[in-house]
């Protein structure tokens, strides 16, 4: 394997990505420079939904695709907005309806316990039946009210007790090693060199 497509226009992921994988002779390719249409996403879970993309990209580009969905889950919500988190409020999607939302759900509650998931699926073609999967987990709690300028999406809200910090608080250089994604990529990294061995 030599090149990869990634099924995502988020062209941060795709820098960060090459740096990773150009160690192992891999280049990562946008999907956009193929034109691939954008993935359905209808499945409840984030292994089936980055399965669909990156099988969605494979099978329109003829390359091994990788692809990523990632999302909260709160447990007092029974892992609420999980997949849904980029609109748990709807249509335009909001950060700040999402997070106005979450604090209005979780009113009152006592337990507070959230992560944050990223799993990754890479196919090696579009019906690979052994795709490589990885997924990274963030343990936080939710603050009753935001804090912190940086980060994206529920990171004022994020509460990490080891580090007396919230997501939105920390240096975007230490989110990046701390976070469910920068976890599910070391995971993917190790499955891959092991593959590569
Ligand atoms: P995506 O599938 O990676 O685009 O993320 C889905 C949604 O999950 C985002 O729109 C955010 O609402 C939420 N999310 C995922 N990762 C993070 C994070 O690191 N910080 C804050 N919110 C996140």
């Amino acid at each position: 394997m030599k090149q990869l497509v990634l099924a995502s226009g988020n062209a941060g992921k795709l820098k960060e990505l090459n740096a990773l994988l150009a160690p192992l002779g891999i280049e990562v390719l946008p999907q956009s420079a193929f034109h691939v249409s954008e993935a359905e996403e209808p499945h409840p879970t984030f292994v089936e939904n980055a399965l669909a993309k990156a099988r969605h990209a494979s099978r329109a580009t003829g390359l091994p695709a990788l692809a990523d969905d990632s999302g909260l889950c709160v447990s007092a919500l029974g892992g609420a907005p999980g997949v849904m988190s980029a609109r748990f409020a709807g249509e335009p999607k909001s950060d700040a309806r999402n997070n106005s939302l979450l604090l209005e759900r979780l009113d009152g509650a006592s337990d507070r316990r959230a992560r944050f998931v990223c799993t990754l699926a890479l196919v090696h073609h579009a019906d690979d039946p052994l795709p490589l999967i990885a997924t990274g987990e963030w343990h936080g709690e939710i603050l009753a009210e935001a804090r912190g300028q940086s980060g994206f999406g529920y990171d004022p809200l994020f509460y990490v007790p080891d580090l007396d910090q919230t997501a939105a608080e920390l240096a975007p250089e230490l989110k990046n090693i701390l976070s469910h994604r920068g976890a599910a990529f070391r995971q993917l990294l190790e499955k891959l060199r092991a593959e590569l061995a």
